[in-house]
């Protein structure tokens, strides 16, 4: 398909064990797997296997595709025991220029964060928006951010 060009330098792209990723979902729209450097006690990444480049491109088609994302985000928090509950869960973006790799990625954490650093990372902002901020703007034709 046209628009893919580059794609082969994208590693989430290419997500796979074999890539060394830490698979914890997978089905044919999207791969959920294990933050390499987690930023609290759970930290998985829900990344559409299509690519996406960043949270700034989004606009209302991607309203049923973000809407799988948070699913899958809060199905495996609730798996592991985390309630609905601000005080124990966050899931967002990083936002462009913060981000670090230019293929969509939903930051699902289960708290607590790992320290001062960590949360602030995660820590709705300039830097990083979170999903149902995000979510509700789409839903309302609004920009992603
Ligand atoms: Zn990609
Ligand atoms: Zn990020």
């Amino acid at each position: 398909m046209f628009g893919c060009f580059g794609k082969s330098e994208c590693v989430f792209c290419s997500v796979s064990t074999e890539n060394g990723f830490s698979i914890i979902y997978e089905d044919d729209t999207l791969i959920a797997f294990h933050d390499r450097s987690p930023g609290a006690r759970f930290h998985a990444l829900v990344i559409p296997r299509d690519h996406v480049s960043t949270v700034k491109v989004l606009d209302t088609s991607h309203v049923p595709l973000l809407e799988r994302m948070i699913g899958l985000g809060h199905q495996l928090l609730k798996d592991r025991g985390y309630a609905q509950n601000a005080d124990q869960i966050r899931l967002g973006f990083h936002v462009p220029p913060f981000n670090s790799i230019n293929h969509i990625h939903l930051h699902v954490l289960g708290l607590p964060f790992g320290n001062r650093f960590r949360e602030w990372k995660y820590t709705p902002g300039l830097w990083f928006a979170e999903a149902n901020t995000v979510l509700e703007r789409l839903r309302q034709g609004l920009s992603p951010v």
